[in-house]
């Protein structure tokens, strides 16, 4: 259980004031080591490292760090060298599970400019030795190179550069909160449907609980399970059948794409009114967006709509398809092509069933993840944006579904999906920012199924950046930042798909505005536009760079 946090990072990195803020924010203690350092020895920090030399300053600062992570429940903001060597990193100091130690970083040349306006408003040179002479930006660059590799050992890195210290304290308390186990809950409101949006490690045990609370005289509870993951879902469908008063059936679908069709759909129905299903039952979806879609629509239509749990299984529907109320069916003809708008009163997301996920899935998921990075400041309270910074700075750790930051990174998604629906839940605009990428990537994945959906979008958004870096909405070090966060996390940028299937399949697209393809191209500015007047070549060249003919 973590019991303190740690910020670490460079002068003018905002330490100070966020550990301030964050401590407010959770009712905790606050350490600064630079402040506790001039308590004891009654000088200041110059002082102390003109009269002791550096040796014997990080001598004491070393101690105070000791003692600071010997407290509990307390923000501790570092001096910019405390970390710098590797005995600060024994498994007993911050190496320890209950240090939760982020960075923030920013580019020197923000860090300097800060640090200017620190003197200026203070009246004061900035008062930091390692600054005191010389060249200062080209000080905190050769600090910055020194120490990165120190301070990259963190849990988490928070890009700070253009983030004002409020904002970054809500997610360093949310950061937080989130590794000591408390639940977050997003609400989406839309207009005549809310959505309790549970997130957190453990949340799956608390399914039996939303259900008595929000449909308590419910008298069946239908569990639909997908069937890979039926063996790791029983003990919990065992717990709902314990602690709810309601018949519990529980009907295992078939894995994979297939099972979201007319039959699939069928076979619910059948089952759900051999049973005798009544308006007042649950039905509770547990799977991926597959069995989220296919369950989803179920509930939406029998009986004209019964109660509905959403509970996503895989990065993907955990992030995307269970928020937002769309569920579906699958045409012969097309994907997704049959369908209805219903919000799930309860989601319950629990990172927890993703250690049994294949890998590829799990990566198929961050393309969604990706998605919502570049769409972030397009979408309402996206700006400035965040996700794709904390992408690029938490690849590895994300990778490797480390939490907290896992568990921060879903939470944003779907707070971020969630404002999209508040704002415009039947698609009529700005939601269909989200579907950047899934133009072409549609077609791709109609085009056979030989890819998971998440690298379909991969694909679809590479297609989509060669057509806004060919229209010269954005330029090649855009396009280049995002084909590289797409392959950091082993998503594919090109498919083996054959280029003249792709353009069949994209043409009985649903997506189409008057008959004409709808595009979301990204900008240089950050966010996507939603454009129908996109040169035919462009797309031509697009689709065959990310195919078969590329
Ligand atoms: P999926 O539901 O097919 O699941 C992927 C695979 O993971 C399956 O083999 C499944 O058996 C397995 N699985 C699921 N959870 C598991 C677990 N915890 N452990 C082990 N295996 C597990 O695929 P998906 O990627 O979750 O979703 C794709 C579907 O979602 C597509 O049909 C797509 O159209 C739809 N979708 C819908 C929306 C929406 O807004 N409704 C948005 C995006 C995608």
């Amino acid at each position: 259980m973590i019991r303190h946090v740690v910020l670490v990072g460079l002068s003018g990195s905002g330490k100070s004031s966020v550990a301030l803020l964050a401590s407010e924010l959770l009712g905790w203690g606050l350490f600064d080591t630079d402040g506790e350092i001039e308590r004891r020895t009654g000088r200041t920090i110059p002082d102390l490292f003109r009269s002791e030399g550096e040796t014997r300053f990080r001598d004491i600062e070393a101690a105070v760090l000791r003692d600071a992570l010997t407290r509990e429940r307390v923000v501790i903001a570092t001096g910019g060298g405390a970390v710098d060597s590797p005995e600060a990193w024994t498994p007993d100091l911050l190496g320890a599970p209950e240090s939760l130690v982020v960075w923030l970083d920013a580019s020197p040349d923000i860090l300097v400019g800060r640090l200017l306006e620190q003197s200026a408003n203070e009246g004061v040179a900035a008062d930091r030795p390692l600054l005191a002479s010389g060249d200062t930006l080209e000080k905190l660059t050769r600090m910055r190179e020194r120490r990165a590799s120190s301070y990259a050992r963190a849990d988490v890195v928070l890009e700070v550069s253009m983030r004002s210290a409020v904002a970054v304290s809500a997610d360093v308390a949310e950061l937080v909160r989130l590794a000591r186990g408390e639940e977050s809950l997003v609400t989406l409101r839309v207009a005549n449907a809310r959505s309790a949006i549970h997130i957190g490690n453990g949340a799956r045990h608390r399914i039996a609980d939303a259900i008595s609370q929000r449909w308590p005289r419910a008298r069946q509870i239908f569990i639909v399970v997908d069937g890979n993951l039926a063996p790791h879902a029983q003990p919990v469908i065992d717990a709902i059948r314990e602690q709810s008063p309601a018949r519990v059936n529980v009907l295992p679908v078939p894995p994979g794409e297939a099972s979201k069709s007319m039959d699939g759909l069928a076979a619910l129905y059948d089952w759900m009114l051999g049973c005798a299903v009544e308006r007042g039952d649950v039905l509770v979806a547990m799977g991926g967006g597959m069995v989220g879609d296919l369950a989803g629509y179920a509930a939406a239509t029998i009986l004209r709509g019964i109660g509905l749990v959403q509970v996503p299984t895989t990065l993907l529907s955990m992030v995307d398809s269970s928020v937002g109320g769309k569920t579906g069916i699958n045409h012969a003809a097309v994907k997704n092509l049959i369908g209805a708008f219903y919000q799930p009163p309860e989601v319950v997301i629990d990172p927890e069933y993703l250690s049994t996920l294949p890998i590829r899935e799990r990566r198929s998921g961050w393309a969604e993840i990706i998605k919502h990075g570049v769409i972030e400041a397009s979408t309402p309270g996206g700006s400035p944006p965040v996700l794709f910074d904390v992408l690029e700075r938490n690849a590895m750790a994300l990778s490797n579904l480390a939490s907290p930051i896992t568990l921060w990174v879903i939470r944003r998604n779907v707070s971020l999906k969630a404002l999209v629906v508040e704002a415009d839940e039947r698609e009529a605009g700005i939601r269909a920012h989200l579907n950047f990428g899934h133009t072409i990537g549609h077609g791709i994945e109609a085009a056979g199924y030989a890819l998971l959906h998440g690298e379909a979008v991969a694909v679809g958004m590479a297609a989509a950046l060669a057509i806004a870096r060919e229209m010269d909405l954005i330029d090649a070090a855009f396009e280049g930042g995002v084909r590289d966060l797409i392959s950091a996390y082993g998503l594919p940028l090109d498919s083996d798909t054959e280029p003249d299937t792709v353009r069949v399949k994209m043409s009985a697209d649903k997506k189409k505005a008057d008959g004409r393809q709808r595009w979301v191209l990204p900008v240089q500015a950050g966010g996507v536009v939603l454009t129908s007047d996109v040169p035919r070549g462009s797309v031509d060249r697009a689709i065959a760079r990310v195919t078969r003919s590329g």
